[in-house]
């Protein structure tokens, strides 16, 4: 049995945090400065030793960065946040040193790998190739210069996600505009003393307006909305991150940044990226205008002069299409999916899939009230192997999207691993869309757990390359999805199953536009790239140009996409990377059981071959370890073509 115990976090209140945040950083950053120098001074030891160093020195600094990224987005106080963003520019910068540190790389360039095990043979690879990166090997000046750059993009980075997330905007609308949403939504947005609702940007509000509101010139003006948040500040803020990105991958000796970017993940440089945002986009071009054939021709009998389906049209008649002529009505669909059924059926599912039980530790602190905490522990002999956070609800100055985040890295006999699940789900009744959102993101959470017991931290959890940490959370959507797995916890207020005929046709829905969903992903996987090969002086021109490429639908006047798109910074040119982990994800899929979703014998060998070994052997040889033969693109372009 392990000994380890889970982190324990201060009471919420902001001095506590700020207190706790500042000392064990400082802690942290300091073991880490002394574990280098012991490193660079010590008379020269057995390989093995040095990289047992190099690992305490990588969990202290990954664990500084981990508290800083995930509080920085979450806690409720202004001050935490702000430290917590200071602490992980911190934790980055110390990182940046060492990475060019010549002595410290002189030390490991000196080891001799001969009697490691493949694991730490790996690991002084990652390590040697991670200096090689950081610029170690080139001349002074040059490292400076990389050092100025690393800093300076953190902070830009910080600077371009706080501007969006503190950049939430609303439209202001007639009562009498909301006709069609949903009646409790409707009760949720009173009007204020001016007899105006405010419907704001955040996703809650966008979606639903999007979706179900008539008034196809307040969907637009809300869609405006959306597509402006952080414009225009956040644009002098890109430009000079894909300046210093592309100086940075020239400096390296790199031709562009995403050719440096994707040395290190599955897909191998940067025009292999052009080209696989091609192959996608071809295969779905004919799916695409299939569909939005059908929308225009919808449009057309309100709309008799309409001439095309603009993007704001585009979710309200796709929503038509499917109540009309395939007999889903979200509205219905939404009344099985109460929040607190749909999260204690996450668990179940994924408990069962997984062999996982999870314990509510509503005994232990949490940063906000709505916060819940479970132990996570193997069913099969109890043993404590992690714990979760879910954060699920929006609140003021929080995460404006849905994602995974690590707060402690599992490391064999040091830590556990520990994430938490930041969303903005409603509290009450839920779309289905956010339920498969929810699922997706648990599946990078129970990759993290999962994947969170490896000797060395480098290889932790999600640690996989980057481009494949997508495949299994895409991949435990399809649990979303299946009848069967969804009458387990999908009941209306009178407790009826949902039943599965509505299912099949929910799933006939949601294929449907699956085409030009795929061409407007690519379209924002094309900014990613193309942005940061080109960084053009007009990024407004060079948007609406790739949308006419690659979306069906068109560009709107006076918005700017990329200002709000949070993924430039944190994907960097990578955006492709849910595409590419999609086709993997597909190809992962076609080996379990359709019929039953919870055969445990698919299951477990998939948790024990693409989960539980993290980073410790490429993803492609994880894919073919459990397909038994590579992964291929014939599953994808089966269910595209569908
Ligand atoms: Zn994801």
């Amino acid at each position: 049995m392990s000994d380890l115990t889970p982190l324990s976090l201060p009471e919420p209140e902001g001095r506590a945090y700020l207190a706790w945040l500042t000392d064990t950083s400082a802690a942290a950053l300091d073991a880490a400065r002394t574990g280098a120098d012991r490193l660079k001074t010590a008379a020269p030891g057995p390989a093995g030793d040095v990289l047992s160093a190099w690992n305490n020195i990588d969990i202290a600094l990954g664990g500084v960065a981990a508290r800083g990224e995930l509080f920085s987005e979450v806690h409720p106080d202004p001050a935490v946040r702000e430290q917590a963003d200071a602490i992980s520019q911190q934790a980055r910068s110390l990182a940046t040193q060492f990475g060019l540190d010549t002595e410290l790389y002189a030390v490991f360039a000196g080891l001799d790998a001969a009697d490691l095990d493949a694991d730490s043979r790996r690991l002084l690879e990652r390590v040697l190739r991670s200096f090689r990166r950081s610029g170690v090997a080139t001349a002074e000046p040059t490292r400076a210069r990389i050092k100025e750059i690393r800093d300076r993009l953190t902070v830009l980075g910080q600077q371009f996600a706080k501007t969006i997330r503190e950049g939430t905007r609303a439209i202001r609308v007639r009562p009498e505009q909301l006709a069609g949403l949903p009646q409790d939504w409707i009760d949720a947005h009173p009007a204020d003393e001016q007899g105006l609702v405010s419907i704001t940007t955040d996703y809650p509000d966008a979606l639903p307006f999007r979706t179900f509101a008539h008034d196809a010139a307040a969907r637009r003006d809300l869609l405006v909305a959306s597509l402006t948040v952080g414009y225009p500040d956040n644009v002098a803020v890109l430009h000079e991150i894909f300046a210093l990105r592309a100086e940075l991958a020239q400096l390296l000796g790199y031709a562009t940044w995403p050719d440096y970017d994707a040395e290190v993940k599955m897909i191998g440089s940067g025009e292999a990226i052009a080209t696989f945002i091609d192959k996608i986009a071809d295969a779905a071009d004919a799916p695409a205008r299939r569909d939005v054939a059908v929308l225009l021709e919808r449009l057309r009998r309100d709309h008799p002069d309409a001439e095309r389906v603009e993007s704001s049209d585009a979710a309200y008649y796709a929503e038509v299409h499917r109540r009309e002529e395939l007999d889903v009505d979200a509205q219905v669909v939404r009344t099985y999916f109460d929040f607190a059924k749909v999260r204690a059926g996450l668990l179940a599912v994924t408990g069962r899939l997984f062999g996982l039980s999870y314990t509510a530790r509503t005994d232990v602190p949490v940063w906000h009230e709505t916060v819940t905490a479970y132990d996570v522990s193997r069913t099969a002999d109890g043993e404590l192997v992690g714990r979760i956070y879910l954060d699920l609800h929006p609140r003021e100055g929080k995460f404006k999207h849905a994602a995974q985040f690590t707060l402690v890295s599992g490391v064999a006999e040091v830590s556990l691993p520990e994430g938490a699940l930041v969303c903005n789900l409603p509290t009450g009744l839920m779309e289905h869309g956010d339920v498969v959102t929810l699922f997706h993101e648990f599946g990078h959470l129970i990759h993290h757990v999962v994947g969170g017991h490896q000797r060395w931290a480098e290889f932790s959890g999600v640690a996989t390359e980057w481009d494949f940490v997508e495949a299994p959370s895409q991949m435990l959507e399809e649990w979303a999805w299946d009848p069967a797995v969804l009458r387990s916890f999908a009941t209306d207020v009178a407790g009826e199953p949902i039943p599965a005929a509505l299912v099949a046709r929910m799933r006939a829905a949601e294929d449907f536009g699956k085409g030009y969903f795929a061409r407007t992903q690519m379209f924002y996987a094309a900014l990613s790239y193309y942005l940061h090969v080109e960084n053009p002086d007009d990024l407004v021109a060079r948007t609406a140009e790739l949308q006419a490429r690659y979306s069906l639908f068109g560009y709107l006047p006076g918005t700017c996409m990329p200002a709000g798109f949070g993924h430039l910074d944190g994907y960097g040119s990578g955006y492709y990377t849910y595409m590419w982990s999609l086709v993997i994800a597909k190809d992962l899929f076609s080996a379990f059981n359709s019929h039953d979703l919870f055969d445990v014998s698919v299951s477990s060998r998939y948790r024990d071959t693409i989960l539980a070994p993290g980073g410790t052997r490429d993803a492609a040889d994880l894919v073919e370890c459990f397909l038994g033969r590579p992964f291929s693109f014939d599953a994808y372009a089966a269910w595209l073509a569908r």
